[in-house]
C-alpha cells in the first residue's frame, strides 16, 4: 500500500514506518533530498495502518486564540546564542532542571541536520539556534515513547509538522503523554537536506578547510538580518558567504523547499503543540520600546501544559503580553505558495550541479536583493515607511483576517 497520494501530502514525519506492524515501510531520499516512506509490496497486508497514523492528512479542529506573549531572555549570553529571544533555551531550563529530557535539532560533526536526545545543558545547547534544513528524525519518536515510560518529564521540539506527527505516533502505540511537553515553530518551510550538505563541502573545497562554525542568524550587525555567521578554520567567511553564496537567500527562492511545506497545515493558530515559539516580526511598529537588536521572541501558549511552563519561565524572561494583530505574520495564515519555476530550478540542479545553482540562487531572489541592497540609502532619506508599504503590497500576500 503507498502510504501517501503524492509528495505534497508527505511530510516525511517517520510515523508511517514506525508503526507498521509488518516493517514493510523504510524512508528512502528520493532525488530532491527528501524522505518519503517505501513499502516493501511482498511485506505488506495492506492493514492500512499507516494510512491511519498520518496526521499531515488529517482534519484539524479549530482551536480558540491563544495567549500571545513577546519574549526576551534576561540572560544576553543565551540571546547570542539563539535566533530570536532565547525563549528556547528557557523553557528547556526548566525540563532539565527538573531532571527531564529535551529533543531537538542539532548539527553533527560535519553538520548534518537530526534530531538529538539532550539531558543535560551542554547537550541542549547544541539545540539552540535554528537549522534552515530539514531535520532528520529516524527513531525519535520510539525514544520519545521510551523516556516516557520511563517516566521521564520531555520536552520535544521541532516544526509544527515534527510535532503532530509525533503526537499521532503515541496516540497510536497508547501512551501516557502527561509529562510530554510538545513545543514548535511557525515554519517557513524546510529546505532539502542533501543541497545542505552539498553546501557543506562547497564551502570546504572553496574555503580549503573544514567549516569551524556555522550559525544560520548571524546577530552581530542586527539579527532581522538574513547574514549567516561562518568560519572555516579561524577565518571568518560570513561576508563572501552572505553577499553571493547564501543558503539562507538561496532558502528564501524557496526552490530547495520540501513540496508538502507548500501544503503546510499548520500555518494558522491551530497548533500540535503546547506552545509555539517564532520571531516576533515587526516589533518596531508595535512595541518601539521593546523592540531589540539581539531578537525578540514570539510565544503562542496553546494548552493548559503549555500555560504551567510559560509561568515557570517568567523569572528568566522579560515579556510582554501581545496580540494577533501585532504578532501578525504570513505563516500564521497560510502556506508559501510553491514557486512556479520550481520545476525547472531542480533541472538545472540535476543537469549542471550544486555549484551552477548555489551561484545563480545564492543571492536570494529579486525581492530580497531590493531589500538588501536600497535599505541603508531609505533609511538614509527617511523613505523607509513608504517603501516597506509598497514592498509588502508587492511581495507579501495581504492578510486575509483582520481580527484575532
Ligand atoms: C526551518 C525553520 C523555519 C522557520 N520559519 C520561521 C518563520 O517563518 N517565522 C518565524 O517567526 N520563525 C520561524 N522559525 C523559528 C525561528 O527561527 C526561531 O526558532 C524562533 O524564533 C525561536 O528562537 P529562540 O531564540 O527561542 O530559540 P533557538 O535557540 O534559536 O531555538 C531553536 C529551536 O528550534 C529548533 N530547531 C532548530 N532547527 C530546527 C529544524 N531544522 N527542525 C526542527 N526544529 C528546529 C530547535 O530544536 C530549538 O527548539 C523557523 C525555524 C526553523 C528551524
Amino acid at each position: 500500500m503507498n502510504t501517501y497520494e503524492d509528495k505534497t501530502l508527505c511530510c516525511g514525519c517517520t510515523a508511517c514506518s514506525l508503526v507498521c506492524p509488518k516493517n514493510a515501510i523504510t524512508m528512502q531520499e528520493d532525488g530532491e533530498g527528501f524522505l518519503y516512506p517505501l513499502t516493501n509490496e511482498e511485506l505488506c497486508t495492506n492493514c492500512g495502518i499507516c494510512r491511519k497514523v498520518c496526521a499531515f492528512t488529517k482534519k484539524i479542529e479549530k482551536a480558540g486564540t491563544p495567549a500571545i506573549y513577546a519574549v526576551r531572555h534576561n540572560d544576553m549570553e543565551v540571546l547570542e546564542k539563539s535566533s530570536s529571544g532565547g525563549v528556547f533555551t528557557a523553557i528547556s531550563d526548566v525540563i532539565l532542571n527538573q531532571g527531564g529530557v529535551v529533543y531537538g535539532a542539532s548539527f553533527d560533526e560535519n553538520y548534518f541536520v537530526y534530531h538529538l536526545r539532550a539531558a543535560n545543558i551542554e547537550t541542549r545547547n547544541q539545540l539552540r539556534g535554528s537549522k534552515y534544513v530539514q531535520s532528520r528524525l529516524d527513531d525519535t519518536y520510539q525514544k520519545v515513547k521510551e523516556d516516557l515510560d520511563s517516566g521521564n518529564v520531555v520536552l520535544f521540539s521541532g516544526t509544527p509538522c515534527q510535532n503532530a506527527g509525533l503526537a499521532s505516533y503515541l496516540e497510536f502505540r497508547g501512551a501516557d503523554t502527561s509529562n510530554l511537553l510538545q513545543c514548535d515553530l511557525v515554519c517557513h518551510g524546510v529546505p532539502s537536506p542533501k543541497l545542505w550538505i552539498q553546501y557543506v563541502q562547497y564551502l570546504e573545497d572553496r574555503f580549503n578547510g573544514k567549516i569551524t562554525e556555522f550559525s544560520f542568524k548571524d546577530k552581530r550587525d542586527n539579527w532581522k538580518s538574513m547574514d549567516s555567521r561562518v568560519f572555516v578554520g579561524d577565518k571568518d567567511i560570513s561576508s563572501m558567504c552572505n553577499k553571493k553564496l547564501s543558503f539562507f537567500r538561496f532558502y528564501s527562492t524557496l526552490y530547495p523547499v520540501r513540496p508538502s511545506c507548500f501544503k503546510c497545515p499548520y500555518t494558522n493558530l491551530s497548533r500540535p503543540s503546547d506552545l509555539t515559539i517564532a520571531d516576533f516580526w515587526n516589533l518596531e511598529k508595535s512595541k518601539p520600546d521593546f523592540d531589540d537588536s539581539m531578537g525578540v521572541s514570539l510565544v503562542l501558549v496553546n494548552s493548559e501544559k503549555g500555560e504551567k511552563l510559560f509561568e515557570k519561565i517568567k523569572s528568566t524572561i522579560y515579556f510582554e503580553e501581545s496580540n494577533i494583530n501585532e504578532c501578525w505574520q504570513p505563516h500564521l495564515e497560510y502556506p508559501n505558495s510553491e514557486p512556479s519555476r520550481r520545476n525547472i530550478f531542480w533541472r538545472e540542479y540535476k543537469e549542471k550541479g550544486f555549484e551552477y545553482v548555489i551561484k545563480k540562487y545564492g543571492k536570494g531572489n529579486l525581492s530580497y536583493r531590493l531589500k538588501r541592497n536600497l535599505t541603508p540609502f531609505l533609511r538614509k532619506t527617511g523613505l523607509y515607511k513608504i517603501s516597506g508599504k509598497l514592498y509588502r503590497m508587492l511581495f507579501i500576500k495581504e492578510r486575509k483576517t483582520k481580527s484575532a
